[in-house]
């Protein structure tokens, strides 16, 4: 079977979350079947919830949508590395694959930081495949953060 990215659609969350203030970054869930089945991105501010990042809302929303807790051979796809937050509830999900974009040297969790799927304590680890549209998730972070620096 031929690898289709569905990066594009975890970037079209991130532009979403951009127009409405938050941090832009978009995550998308594909099922086995190869059907995406949850879409989200950033609404901490809204909701008032640390929590509510990309990763998270879109795990709620396919664990919703398939009645399970957990979601094994699903693909997540994040425009930005993981935070240690999410990467665990990646690896509570049983998530399949992960597949991100940017790294994020700050926050990051999966390749760097407390690189939590590498964790003796981290009993479920994906496939990772990192640096997937990476410069255009770059760019969006990049653009969001000069505007608020700006006058
Ligand atoms: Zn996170």
């Amino acid at each position: 079977m031929m690898f289709r990215s569905h990066m594009e659609a975890a970037l079209t969350e991130a532009r979403a979350a951009a127009a409405r203030g938050e941090v832009p970054v978009g995550a998308v869930i594909v099922a086995p079947s190869g059907e995406v089945i949850a879409r989200a991105g950033n609404r901490t501010r809204e909701l008032c919830d640390p929590t509510a990042h990309a990763e998270v809302l879109a795990m709620r929303a396919a664990c919703a949508a398939t009645g399970s807790e957990r979601l094994p051979g699903h693909d997540l796809y994040v425009t930005l590395e993981p935070c240690p937050m999410c990467a665990a509830a990646i690896s509570f999900a049983r998530i399949g694959r992960l597949y991100y974009g940017a790294s994020d040297p700050k926050s990051g969790g999966v390749a760097q930081g407390p690189r939590v799927f590498s964790h003796p304590q981290c009993h479920h680890a994906p496939d990772i495949y990192d640096g997937i549209s990476a410069e255009p998730a770059e760019a969006l972070l990049r653009e969001f953060f000069a505007e608020r620096r700006a006058p």
